[in-house]
């Protein structure tokens, strides 16, 4: 069975096509720029293996329709076809907010269709694009199932006592103002990756999940069950991150505009845009910062140990809401790529039983699974590689009563 995920964002559509059978990506792609003066497909079939063949195709496209129609061309019919329109048992969207209301994949219908317009004023950047994606396929691949995997259904069992803000509950009942989380797809994919390397089931395993991307966010998850989570009722709350601040004084609204005169809209925009790592040393790649690190840049210094400090504060929490935890799980481009972070994040937790071994944290082999923590740490450290799009395409085919 061959599944088609679509990732939209509000300007570009990522996809992959995976064979159910053994898990393969038979091709990739992006576009991006829809909607620009030039747009540009980045396609490859059978990725990563010696079968390799990559496309680009540069012209405009004037929406999602019309840049998923080209897609498709790519995949069923172009030059590397890997598939057929027939082939496509069904189609998994990448929905970031479904709101109170799913907790699980969900099969698209009007009505699912409606209830995501409906969460479009929680996540007013990202729900649109998902829309926009469920749209082109529907257009483009008539009669094929469609379900959509949510951002935020992993997060669904966080208690309210976790997920409640400390501002009058008739704000809550009102207007749905609560922790929801994001990143879900990703926490839970690691979370039950991990259970099956320990040999443990899903159901008793209990860990802490820190998802280092351009976006980052950490997961407390007990008994397989998300209790816990530092994204909050947007991806703005919690950890430093590229461009966003996380967690501040929420006073700091009001501070900005009484001392400069700043409005929401600009506050808005300095904390998602101007902040985190770029408002600290001017970089927002951890890449970059690690040149410059070496270069003696102290900003950068600066900017790498805030970030560390506040994955190392979150580990700490959650260990204490966990109250037995098997591992601490590093995932996405920053946490399975770079080991300084990870050593940062985790070099004087010895006392609460995280203890990492520098040598297997800088020693091992990239884009592999690997145990980082000592022999006798109470709490084992891993590195897991994250694959969302195999996540949503394992819950679209299990919709379909397979896999
Ligand atoms: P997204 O959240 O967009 O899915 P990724 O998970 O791909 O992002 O993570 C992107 C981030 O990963 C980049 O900002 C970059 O800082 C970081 N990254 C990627 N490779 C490395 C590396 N080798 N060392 C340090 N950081 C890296």
């Amino acid at each position: 069975m061959k599944i088609l995920v679509l990732n939209c964002g509000s300007s570009s559509l990522k996809y992959q096509l995976i064979d159910m059978n053994n898990d393969a990506v038979l091709c990739s792609g992006l576009a991006e720029r829809i909607g620009d003066a030039m747009g540009k497909i980045t396609h490859k079939a059978f990725p990563g293996t010696d079968k390799q063949k990559v496309l680009t195709v540069e012209e405009p496209f004037k929406d999602h329709t019309a840049a998923l129609g080209r897609c498709a061309g790519l995949i069923t019919g172009g030059e590397a076809p890997v598939a057929t329109p027939a082939d496509i048992a069904a189609i998994g969207h990448r929905v970031v907010h479904g709101g109170e209301a799913f907790r699980q994949p969900t099969l698209i219908t009007p009505e699912v269709v409606k209830a995501i317009k409906d969460f479009c004023s929680l996540a007013p950047l990202h729900n649109p694009a998902g829309l926009m994606g469920i749209e082109a396929a529907t257009a483009l691949f008539p009669g094929v199932k469609q379900a959509a995997v949510f951002d935020t259904a992993f997060h669904g069992t966080i208690p309210d006592y976790a997920y409640l803000f400390a501002i009058p509950f008739g704000l809550y009942q009102e207007l749905g103002i609560r922790r929801y989380g994001f990143h879900g797809t990703s926490h839970g994919y690691v979370a039950k990756k991990l259970s099956q390397i320990i040999g443990k089931p899903f159901e008793q395993t209990s860990c802490v999940t820190v998802h280092l991307g351009n976006g980052c966010s950490m997961a407390a998850v007990k008994n397989g069950q998300c209790v816990d989570t530092s994204m909050g009722l947007t991806p703005l709350m919690g950890l430093m991150m590229g461009t966003r601040s996380g967690d501040v004084d929420p006073s700091l609204h009001a501070f900005l505009a009484a001392n400069k005169g700043y409005t929401i809209e600009q506050v808005d925009t300095l904390l998602n845009k101007e902040s985190g790592l770029k408002g600290i040393c001017g970089l927002n790649d951890m890449r970059d910062i690690h040149s410059a690190r070496e270069k003696g840049d102290k900003k950068a210094e600066l900017a790498l140990k805030m970030f560390c400090y506040r994955v190392k504060h979150y580990i700490g929490a959650y260990l204490a809401a966990l109250d037995g935890c098997d591992a601490v799980v590093f995932t996405a481009g920053i946490g399975e790529n770079d080991p300084d972070v990870r050593q940062y994040s985790c070099d004087t937790l010895g006392a609460v039983g995280v203890k990492i071994d520098r040598d297997r944290n800088f020693g091992f082999k990239r884009g592999e699974v690997c145990k980082i923590s000592t022999d006798d740490s109470p709490v084992a450290i891993y590195v897991i590689p994250t694959n969302e799009e195999l996540e949503i395409a394992t819950q679209t085919a299990s919709l379909l009563g397979s896999k």
